[in-house]
Formats: C-alpha cells, structure tokens, sequence
C-alpha cells in the first residue's frame, strides 16, 4: 500500500467536499480517500490498480461538477522559495477576496435597512432596493446555481438557497427573501473566519520549525544555511536564543534548554558536552556547539511535524458517521419540502402557505454545521494535546481513549525513572574495576536503562575498534564479542541459557551477572526510584475506574515491590516476563476486557506490545525510533501522570463533539417541526442554519481549550 498526497484548490464547502471523498473511496486503486479541507490536501492510500491521469480526471470532472471551479492537483515538487512565493499570493487573494464580500455585505445590507425603514411609503421603491440588494448579496450564489444545475447536481447548497429566496419573493416575502440571502453571506463570512482563525491559532502552536542553523564550515567560519542541508556529522553554533534546528550531541559549551515546545513543561533542562539535544527546544543563554547526530528529516521536530499533520488522516468514527450522515440528510430534508410544498396542498389546499413552509426546510438543508465543526473537534484537541507534550496520530485514538478499561504499563523506564544507580559490585576474582569494565565492554552499544548504568562512569581505555559483535537479547541482556573473548551481561536467565553456573542472588533491586568465555565473573547490584508521579497516576486511574496493571521482565520481588508501593494490585502485576510473554499475556488481558486497553511502555524492547494493544503509548518521545512509530501516541516527557492528562482531553473532545451534534441536529428538526405546524418563519430558519453553523464552529476551536483551564 502506498500514499499519495494532492493538493485541493479553490474548495470551501465542507458537504462536497465529503462528496468528493467519498467518490474517490469508490474509484479504481484507492483504497482509502481522505480529503482535509483545513489543509487543502487530498490523501490516498492506494494499490497496483491506480492510474493516477484517470484518477486526476475523473476527480477533477466530479469536483467541479460539485462545487465549479475546484481542482484537484499533483502536489508541485517543494521548493521553499516558490512556496513562499505561492503562499503570499494566495493570501493576497484570499485578503481581496474578503474585501470584495465584505463591500457587498455592507452595501447590500445598508439597502436591506433602507427598504425596511421605507415602510409602506413606497412600494415600487422598496422592491426596487429589496432586489438591487439581493443582487448585490446573492448574485454569485445564483450564478453558482446555476452552473451547478446544468450539471444535474440539484442537492448543491447553493441552488437550495436560490430557490428559497426566489420563493420568497414569489410568495410575496420581499423582505425574508433578502434577509435571508444577507444572513447567510453574514455566516458564511464569520463562518470563514472562524474556520481559518482556528487552524491559524493551531498551527501556531506547532509553529517549532526552525528556520535555518549555523554551520561551522572547515576553515571555522560560521554560514547561516537551512536545517535541511545539515549532514551527519557537521558542526553547528546554535547562540543565545536560538531553537535547535536538528537533533545533536553537545561538543562545546554548557546552556540550559527551555524544551516546552517538545514536552509541554517549561521547566529549563541543563546541557553540556556529550548531552543529547533535540531540535525543537530552545536555547538559553549559552552557546553550543553541536555535531548533527540526525539530518532535518529524522530528527524529533521534524518526526512532531508531520505526526500532528498525518493525525487528521486517521478519522474517528464520528467523523465517518457525520460524513456518511451528510450524503443522506440533504435529500431527506429536500424531499420533505416537496413533499410539504407540493403534495400536502393537493389535499389540504391553501399552496401558499404549505410553500411557504417548505422554504424554510430548504434554508435549513446543509449539514454544514456538523460537517464543519466535528472535524474541527478532533482537530483543536489534536492540537491542544500536542502542547502539553502529547502527540495523538489520529482522531480514531481520541475517541478510543474515551472506553478504557484497562492501562497496563511496562516497568522500567515507565514507572520508574530507568536510570539506575549501582549499589555494589560483587567477584570473587576480579576487582571491581575489572569486573565493571567487562561490564562496559558488553553493554557498550546498548540502549537499555541498564546498559546506560553501566555505562554512565565510561573508562576511556575500552577500545571500540576490538568489538567484534554485539547482540542484544530482549529480556535476557547482552552478548559480546570483544578481541576474542565472549562477554555476557544479564539476569540470571541468560546465564542458564548458556549453561553458566552462577548462584542466583536476592536483592530489593536488579542483580546483573557478568560471564566471560564460560566462567561466571560476578555480580553487580543496581537500583532503580519510582517516578515521583506514578502513584498519583495509579490513584487517579482507579478513581476514574480503570484498572491498571505492570508487566516486567524484572524479577517477582522488584516487580511486586514497586507495583505494591504506586497502589496496584498483586494479582495485576506480572513478572518474569520476556518480551513475547508480554505480547501474550497482554493478548489475555485484552481478551478479557470489555473496553479498550492502553498498554504504555518507554519504547525500550516494547514495539511488539505497543502494537498490539488498543491504544499503543510509548513515553520519553526519543525512547527509541520504532516505538515511536509503532506507538498511536507519543508522549515526549518520562511522566505517567500525562496519561491522566491524555484521558481527560479525549473526554472533553467528546463532550464537545456531542455538544455539537445534538445542539445543531435538535435546533434543526426543532425549526422543521415548528415549520410543518406553522410557528416557524424564515428567520428561524436562517438562524438554525447559519447562526447554528457558527455556534458549533465556535464551540469547536473554544471548547476543549475553556474546559482545559
Ligand atoms: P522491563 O520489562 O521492566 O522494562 P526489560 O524487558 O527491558 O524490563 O528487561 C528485563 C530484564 O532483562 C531486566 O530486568 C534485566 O535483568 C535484563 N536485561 C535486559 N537488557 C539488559 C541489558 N542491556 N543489560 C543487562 N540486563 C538486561
Ligand atoms: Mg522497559
């Protein structure tokens, strides 16, 4: 499966847009369809079958037929420059563009007030102004209508609008008809900029992308140039101020790092030489100097970036329900006002009336506010989530983070701190400088909490140049090879795999055992602290009934002692665990449960769990690569309390969403039925289509940040 990106022009209208989506499910080689009418792209999954010219033009031929005017593009190879270039152009438009409505809105609504205050003075005249303005107002919402019914598509918002005013005017009601058409540009306009401010305000908040890096060149000269030309291994100067543009390792200088963007906490982070950085934060008042461990591409801002665009991809299920909804809900309510219109009359007569009636269903036909405004949902509390440090990589996990019954949590590195101390070192033949340093031999390439321990007080004499194979056993430890020797650095299990006899120690702690070439060399004992938070997450998870359970590959008393000390129960804690007895015995708790389960884990050795669980969630961001992209969340700080933090967003979206739908859908059929029984007119109508459609917008882009506070 592969994907493919378009870009949309020219294309507001969020009902044809699901309309063109849907069209394109159903076409050759597309698998999945999924139109962004906030970031003007169209994305497919596809398969050998696409043809992408037969696509374009099949595509582009429906679009217009649903909305004139649209187009569906190959996406211009990027080139930042012409990107720019574009932007401005389309903003210099877009600028004109509301200009130009907001003279008509004014014109034409000064006029409005002048036909009204006319009274009955005088008729003539007040027709007269009554339908220069609606010119004024309406005249393009005609003329589309006009376009969109010589291509037979009679459902289009527009047409619906002009035959309502037009039967306005005919019954007589000069004054709704105009009302009517300066009400809905009125919303239409607020609408528009209610849409575009939210996205701008969202987008401000991932505004982390740095825009260019200095690079120290060979002859020590400093050149500005952009993060995407730095290679691996360059130097980069990154001054007082500055965001670091790439992922790197400190070669000079000591600053602090101001790395909220990333993690959401504003608390400054200290670096010196050989700290990891991340590109994304900021820096304080010292200058680094940085070699680029990772090119622009795969580094952490870039990674952020492009999980927050993809997430819209990912649609939850209310999302799909409002776009099926919409396909259906027009004709309904378009078939009620024939059938109120024109059927009802020929047995109860007075067709004025029932006329007049029917045009208040049709005023009311776009599902523009749930069409609208759901999406934006998602979108705002993706947004806002990723502020706080939490990336969700769709609206699907959103809304699947509202049913859970279940977190099970890894151990080390996501309970506890993972950075172990080591208490004592314990052989019966070696010092413990030598046993240590075998130690370090072993671990040398590793990732692991563990192996980073033994590795923290590096002896400079370790030269890699004599590694000659290195494997990492998930659950087990690790195996070397180092100038001939074999080294072996792990739990009593690994020593009983190869056959090495060695006495198997207690400690309240985690005991390594240290073979070489066969013989047993000896012991060293490190700890490891629970996360200052992990209690509190467990009580405020059993608070909101959800039960929480730890699956570790460290020994029973560790494993118990820790789970005891946070709150968990006994029967919910289980040790011993190797990596595939995790995934199975995760499987067991999921096969069991009745909701959703989240398992969290640090990323390390945990890819196969993440991707099992219902909502994968791996922390520490940076924990390792393939977690990150196996996990459905990412949160960037080592904090269990940010789970808490994750739930309660995804229950406020749904509040929100619902909200939504109920207030847009009640006042609807409200206005229908009161319209049917006579005690609803054309400005309740207008108010139930436009001024609803605002209100949820509205609510949309205000609503999870007001209840977050
Ligand atoms: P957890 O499930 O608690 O996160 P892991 O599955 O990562 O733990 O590791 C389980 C056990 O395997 C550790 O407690 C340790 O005994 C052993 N182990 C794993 N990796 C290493 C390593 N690099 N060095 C030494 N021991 C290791
Ligand atoms: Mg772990």
């Amino acid at each position: 499966m592969t994907k493919v990106e378009y870009e949309v022009k020219n294309l507001d209208c969020a009902g044809c847009a699901g309309k063109i989506q849907h069209k394109a499910s159903t076409m050759a080689g597309v698998l999945n369809a999924n139109l962004d009418l906030y970031k003007k792209r169209f994305v497919l999954e596809i398969d050998d079958l696409f043809e992408e010219e037969l696509f374009l033009h099949q595509i582009n031929y429906f679009a217009d037929s649903i909305e004139p005017g649209t187009e569906i593009l190959k996406m211009a190879e990027y080139d930042e420059e012409e990107d720019l270039k574009r932007r401005k152009e389309e903003e210099r438009k877009a600028e004109l563009q509301e200009k130009r409505e907001k003279i008509a809105l004014i014109a034409g609504g000064t006029l409005f007030i002048g036909a009204i205050l006319l009274g009955n003075l005088s008729i003539q005249l007040k027709l007269i102004l009554s339908i220069i303005a609606y010119i004024i107002l309406g005249g393009d919402v005609v003329l589309k209508s006009f376009k969109n019914i010589t291509k037979g598509n009679l459902m289009d918002e527009n047409f619906l609008m002009t035959i309502a005013t037009f039967g306005a005017f005919y019954i007589g009601e000069h004054t709704e008809a105009v009302g009517v058409m300066l009400f809905y540009k009125i919303g239409e306009y607020f609408q528009d900029k209610a849409v575009a401010n939210s996205r701008k305000s969202i987008e401000k908040l991932l505004d982390i992308r740095p825009d260019y890096a200095n690079l120290k060149n060979e002859k020590g000269e400093v050149v500005v140039i952009s993060p995407k030309k730095l290679k691996k291994g360059d130097i980069i100067v990154i001054k007082a101020g500055e965001k670091i543009p790439v992922d790197g390792v400190v070669i000079k200088g000591e600053s602090t790092l101001n790395t909220s963007a990333l993690t959401g906490e504003s608390l400054p982070v200290e670096v010196g030489v050989n700290s990891e950085i991340l590109s994304g934060s900021i820096n304080g008042s010292g200058v680094l100097e940085v070699r680029v461990s990772k090119i622009f591409a795969d580094s952490t801002i870039s990674k952020i970036i492009s999980m927050v665009e993809d997430a819209s991809n990912k649609k939850a299920e209310s999302e799909k329900f409002i776009t099926k909804f919409a396909r259906y809900y027009t004709p309904i309510v378009v078939i009620s006002a024939i059938v109120v219109g024109a059927i009802l009359p020929l047995f109860l007569g007075n067709f004025n009336t029932w006329f007049g009636r029917a045009l208040i269903f049709l005023v009311i036909s776009c599902p523009c506010a749930l069409v609208l405004s759901v999406p934006l949902t998602f979108f705002s509390s993706i947004g806002l989530a990723s502020k706080y440090g939490i990336l969700v990589k769709g609206g699907n996990y959103l809304e699947a983070l509202t049913d859970v019954e279940a977190i099970v949590f890894d151990k080390t590195g996501t309970l506890t701190k993972g950075k172990f101390k080591i208490d004592k070192i314990e052989s019966e033949n070696y010092s413990e400088k030598e046993l240590l340093k075998v130690a370090q031999i072993g671990e040398y390439y590793s990732t692991h909490p563990i192996g980073k321990t033994i590795l923290a007080q590096l002896d400079d004499d370790i030269d890699e140049a004599y590694i000659e194979g290195y494997k990492e056993m998930s659950g087990f430890g690790v195996i070397a090879y180092y100038d001939g020797k074999e080294i072996l650095v792990g739990n009593h299990k690994l020593m009983r795999e190869y056959n090495i006899k060695a006495d198997e120690r207690e400690y309240p702690g985690t005991v390594i055992y240290i073979a070489q070439d066969g013989e047993f060399l000896g012991y060293i004992y490190i700890s490891d602290e629970i996360k200052e938070d992990s209690e509190k997450t467990i009580k405020e998870l059993s608070r909101l009934k959800i039960d929480s359970y730890m699956l570790t590959g460290d020994s029973k008393k560790i494993g118990e002692m820790v789970g005891e000390k946070i709150g968990m129960k006994r029967e919910n804690i289980f040790t011993h665990l190797l990596p595939q007895d995790k995934v199975s015995k995760l499987q067991e708790i999921i096969k069991r449960s009745k909701k959703k389960v989240i398992f969290v884990g640090d990323g390390i050795n945990d890819a196969p769990v993440l991707s099992i669980a219902d909502i994968g969630v791996a922390m520490g961001g940076v924990g390792s690569d393939l977690a990150v992209e196996t996990a459905d969340v990412v949160i960037m700080k080592d904090e269990p309390s940010k789970i808490v933090e994750l739930l309660k967003i995804a229950n406020i979206n749904k509040k929100v969403v619902i909200q939504n739908i109920v207030f847009a859908l009640g006042i609807k059929i409200l206005v229908m039925i009161l319209g049917v029984l006579g005690f609803a007119n054309m400005w309740m109508a207008i108010f139930s289509d436009v001024g609803v459609s605002l209100l949820a917008v509205l609510n949309a882009s205000l609503g999870v940040k007001r209840y977050m506070k």
